[in-house]
């Protein structure tokens, strides 16, 4: 098993709502393998006890070859196909972990905390640009397409090659856009990724 990356802050209105600087290189983070699940069945279990709970939907990318070096030119090359998912993300402990300066796994890796769909290959899907959105009880809550994106896919990719290689299987989280929100016991969490040539979409169930 490879890692899960995450980039932080990569859709400039997502970085400002949450009063977050505009980075100029890729802020990244990990998950923990434990944190991924596939919603199928598709109930999803809201932890009580952390406080405001948001589900980030994000354009997920999967490695598909060792590379630890790559060029923009080639850097898609690497990947083996996209998904969509949620970086969950329990805000009230990642507000004092960064008031602390203290890392966002305990915010951000938990156990269920990366909700995935099926991967699709680049034959399916082409390599975007691709339209996410987000609906909760139906309503549309994130919309935005992964052209807005801070730093391009082949960045990120020659960005994480080039410092903590990249290895098959790896699961890249590219950024949230704008819209974040909490979800509640009871609420419905649907999930899209609308490319010409393909979609992939998921839908949870809080309990
Ligand atoms: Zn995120």
């Amino acid at each position: 098993m490879g890692n899960i990356f995450c980039i932080g802050r990569n859709y400039s209105e997502h970085a400002k709502e949450l009063g977050n600087p505009v980075p100029t290189t890729p802020v990244v983070f990990l998950k923990s393998w434990g944190s991924l699940v596939r919603p199928s069945p598709d109930r999803w279990y809201l932890p009580r006890d952390i406080g405001r709970i948001d589900p980030e939907i994000e354009w997920v990318v999967e490695i598909g070859r060792d590379a630890s070096s790559l060029t923009e030119a080639d850097a898609l090359a690497a990947v083996a196909g996209y998904a969509v998912g949620l970086d969950v993300t329990a805000r009230d402990l990642q507000s004092e972990a960064k008031s602390k300066g203290l890392p966002w796994l305990a915010s951000k890796g938990r156990k269920g905390f990366a909700p995935l769909s099926e991967v699709k290959s680049v034959a399916a899907m082409g390599h975007g640009p691709f339209e996410l959105e987000l609906q909760v009880n139906g309503k549309t809550r994130q919309k935005a397409s992964t052209a807005e994106m801070i730093f391009s896919l082949p960045r990120i990719l020659c960005f994480l090659a080039e410092l903590y290689g990249l290895t098959k299987g790896d699961l890249i989280f590219t950024g949230t856009p704008a819209g974040v929100g909490p979800v509640e016991v009871g609420d419905r969490v649907a999930a899209f990724l609308r490319g010409k040539s393909g979609q992939i979409e998921f839908e949870l169930h809080v309990e």
